[in-house]
């Protein structure tokens, strides 16, 4: 069977051939990858444009048009709006009419730094949440469980950070710091050549062995951070490195805490992901699975405390 080429979609052979069938609901796929890397880049006006036409071909691959019919997001919208199944339960931050009048702004006129905050709340509470409602019913595809590596747990999570209100003040881009980070980080080996790539993975088969390598920067830095006390280090949630995340806790929720743990920030060694004291929260969402209440016991523990 012919198949899809996907940067960081995983689709079995049923979900395959469903899209192949459509070819623009490939392109709808293939679209939303690009937004993922735009993302990452920083570039999030574009990255929503980039969704919208995603959208857009989501639609067409449904409407029956032709490749010389053009597109309109409106239309778009309402139809893909209208495959929500009556009860099933789909978030939108803002109304479709909002996600479209921002889009025409940004295509017709231009954009500045202002946009970055509601260009990422459109994209993720609003545009992709259409978007996984058109891949479901359409495809039996969830965006969240094709997304390999542990990119789609990460984006859901951060989704769900900037469906709830309340996170807003918190800046959108701060939100998405995971995903962005994420991307760089597990994409950066197709920019490596062969020789870096030899380096690096000798530094990873030689821990310890060879002068100034890798693992002794990281062991080096790994004390440096230990320093800022108390602290609690975790797997990361970016780069899977275990005992790299190195997550600054409060003291006072530590020692006279209700049983839960407050981060304050977090670093890791390995891939240098940085949650900054501004976004603690993102801490507590992409390590929800590691911040137990039995961490919180052994790590009172090992503080003296009962
Ligand atoms: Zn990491």
């Amino acid at each position: 069977m012919e198949s899809a080429d996907f940067i960081f979609i995983y689709l079995n052979d049923q979900q395959q051939k469903s899209i192949l069938d459509r070819p623009p609901a490939l392109s709808a796929l293939q679209s939303f990858e690009t937004f993922l890397l735009l993302t990452a880049l920083g570039r999030h006006s574009q990255a929503l444009t980039t969704l919208t036409a995603a959208l857009e071909s989501a639609a067409k691959s449904i409407s029956g048009a032709g490749p010389e019919d053009r597109s309109n997001l409106a239309e778009a919208t309402a139809t893909l709006n209208s495959l929500i199944p009556s009860g099933y339960q789909v978030i939108f931050t803002d109304t479709l009419t909002n996600l479209r009048i921002k889009r025409n702004n940004l295509t017709h006129f231009g954009h500045s730094p202002k946009d970055d905050n509601e260009s990422i709340r459109l994209s993720f509470g609003t545009a992709l949440s259409l978007m996984n409602a058109w891949a479901k019913v359409k495809h039996d595809i969830d965006l969240f469980e094709v997304l390999h590596g542990g990119l789609g747990e990460i984006l859901q999570r951060s989704v769900g950070l900037i469906q709830d209100p309340l996170n807003h003040a918190l800046g959108e881009a701060n939100l998405i710091r995971g995903v962005r980070h994420w991307i760089i980080h597990h994409t950066r080996d197709s920019f490596l050549s062969r020789w870096e790539l030899s380096v690096l993975s000798s530094d990873e088969a030689t821990i310890g062995t060879t002068v100034a390598s890798g693992f002794d920067y990281r062991e080096k830095a790994l004390e440096r951070l230990k320093q800022r006390d108390p602290n609690v280090t975790l797997t990361c949630p970016i780069c899977s490195s275990t005992e790299a995340f190195v997550v600054e806790v409060d003291e006072e929720s530590l020692f006279n805490g209700d049983g839960a743990l407050s981060p304050i920030r977090g670093t890791c060694i390995y891939c240098d992901f940085r949650v900054p004291a501004t976004t603690v929260k993102l801490i507590s969402e992409l390590c929800a699975d590691q911040l137990t209440t039995e961490l919180l016991r052994q790590i009172r523990l090992e503080y003296g405390v009962k």
